[in-house]
């Protein structure tokens, strides 16, 4: 079983090519499960019809004992296995904990044993690299990490961090960095500035998804672009994606 991180910046378009690479991973006739661990909740709503999921610590705090795996595991319309971690309250609690008391809920019901996906995919947002959002890295989560940049100075700074905490700690069980996706804003120059970054952090560019609105028109359909456009451009380059993930075990 393969499992994998996606970290990034918030907005920086983590769900949209998480979701897309995992549709792509479907259709190559691959068993995907996607994790959304970012308190916005919304990493898999392309996979099921726009309907936001019951999340996991909210499952947790309204049916305690009597949460069964099916309450949290829910099957996209695309045959992806969605799962939503959920955040806290807004204003109290930790949502790195979160990500946490979620993670080991899964475990308990033994999501992976019953479900076997063949690849994992981890959807974390990567503002703030503290203990409690690289969780997924640790502790024999995710076991490869990708870092969806564009390239503007917060993206990249938010990945530089992420590989900064992988390097950190890579005699200690971490995760392994296997490089930067770059999801383009599209103005002059911003390929260089990706590339010089990913000189910067000794790794590499997987590949460039340019801006564009076939993105949007899907989103009005509640669907990936794999899905919604399959002959599209931007379907083959998300599906290129997942082949050079599918390739490439670190
Ligand atoms: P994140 O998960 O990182 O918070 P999202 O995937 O939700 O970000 O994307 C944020 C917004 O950016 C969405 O409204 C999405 O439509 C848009 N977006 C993401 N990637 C692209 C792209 N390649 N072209 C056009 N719009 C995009
Ligand atoms: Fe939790 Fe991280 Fe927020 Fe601190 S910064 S409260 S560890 S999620
Ligand atoms: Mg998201």
């Amino acid at each position: 079983m393969r499992k994998i991180a996606i970290y990034g910046k918030g907005g920086i378009g983590k769900s949209t090519t998480t979701s897309n690479i995992a549709c792509a991973m479907t259709k190559q006739g691959l068993r995907v499960m996607q994790i959304g661990c970012d308190p916005k909740s919304d990493s898999t709503i392309s996979h099921t019809g726009g309907q936001r999921i019951p999340t996991v610590l909210d499952s947790i705090r309204d049916r305690g004992d009597s949460l069964k795996l099916t309450d949290i595991v829910i099957t996209g319309s695309d045959g992806v296995l969605c799962v939503e971690s959920g955040g806290p309250t807004p204003g109290v609690g930790c949502a790195g904990r979160g990500i946490i008391a979620a993670f080991e809920k899964l475990d308990e019901l033994h999501a992976f044993e019953t479900f076997r996906p063949d690849v994992v995919l981890y959807d974390v947002l990567g503002d703030v690299v503290c203990g409690g959002f690289t969780m997924p890295i640790r502790s024999g989560y995710a076991k490869e990490v990708f870092v969806v940049t564009s390239g503007e100075m917060m993206s990249l700074y938010a990945a530089s961090n992420i590989a900064a905490a992988l390097h950190n700690f890579q005699n200690k069980g971490y995760a392994r960095f296997g490089g930067l996706i770059a999801n383009a804003k599209g103005f002059p120059g911003e390929e260089e500035n990706i590339q010089r970054a990913a000189e910067e952090l000794n790794t590499r560019v997987l590949c460039t998804l340019p801006r564009d609105p076939l993105v949007q028109q899907a989103e009005q359909q509640n669907r990936t672009v794999v899905s919604a456009f399959p002959d599209s451009e931007l379907s083959g380059l998300y599906l290129n994606l997942a082949q050079i993930l599918e390739r490439d075990p670190l």
